[in-house]
């Protein structure tokens, strides 16, 4: 099944790249990453407005602050953009700015909040929940499409193993069954499963190789000074980088990159 989001289609036979920081923290933070990644083959932004932390004394993302910042940038560059919702008030909130709802991992099982997107138009990419199993995790999907929502697009975010050498553990099974077993789209979130940005370049092939529909990428100017998730931030130039080898990698697959 193809999922419209704003210009683009995921699940069909083109790859679909999402791309942008964990946070949105600044305009020039914000409109700097998407007009690189933009320029290095990414069809569609992200970039968090409200974040789900562990602590409550991280930052906690601009909230309705970001509102203009996303506006400019999209209008600078014309892509679309994915943000998570955090709570059933920001579904109508963000509406007028944001091309698709993406549910965090930590919010999976908020079935309340899937039932209301259930009544949405715009799609909703469901991010995996970290301790759920695959069967949870298709069960959860059927929350928003039993509303009569039918654009749902899942992401493997990585899950929780014994190992701690990484943050999470990507999980290609889950993908190729997810594949197998639904209609819906399967993106990939090579950045929270692994969680150390050297290491994602190979899960981007990894997963194109393994017939995912597309990645979810963060990306930031300067990592070290992001406010979120910045050991798993890529650079602007290895985003670029990454892009141009999965071009390869999906070719080997008869496969192309979406452009916007
Ligand atoms: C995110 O995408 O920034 C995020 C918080 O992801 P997850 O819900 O998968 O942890
Ligand atoms: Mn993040």
């Amino acid at each position: 099944m193809v999922v419209q989001v704003g210009n683009i289609q995921i699940g069909g036979p083109q790859f679909t790249v999402i791309a942008g920081p964990c946070s949105i923290e600044s305009e020039n933070q914000f409109m700097t990453t998407a007009l690189a990644v933009k320029t290095s083959g990414a069809a569609m932004l992200r970039g968090g407005i409200w974040k789900m932390r562990t602590s409550a004394k991280a930052f906690q993302g601009l909230g309705i602050e970001a509102f203009d910042i996303i506006k400019k940038v999209k209008a600078a560059t014309g892509l679309g953009l994915v943000s998570e919702v955090t709570d059933v008030r920001q579904i109508e909130e963000i509406a007028h700015i944001v091309d698709g709802y993406q549910i965090g991992a930590r919010n999976m099982h908020n079935y309340s909040l899937l039932k209301e997107l259930g009544r949405q138009p715009k799609p909703v990419l469901l991010k995996r929940g970290f301790s759920a199993f695959i069967d949870e995790w298709i069960k959860a999907a059927d929350y928003v499409l039993a509303g009569g929502n039918e654009n749902v697009i899942l992401c493997e975010r990585g899950i929780r193993t014994f190992e701690t050498a990484t943050r999470n553990t990507l999980d290609l099974n889950a993908v190729v069954y997810a594949k197998k077993h639904t209609q819906l789209p399967v993106i990939v979130d090579p950045s929270h499963a692994v969680g150390i940005a050297e290491l994602i370049p190979q899960l981007c092939y990894a997963s194109a190789a393994a017939g995912a529909d597309g990645l979810i990428i963060e990306a930031h100017p300067n990592p070290a000074q992001a406010l979120s998730d910045g050991p798993q931030a890529l650079t602007l130039e290895t985003f670029d980088k990454t892009m141009k080898q999965l071009e390869r990698v999906l070719a080997a697959f008869d496969r192309r990159l979406q452009k916007a």
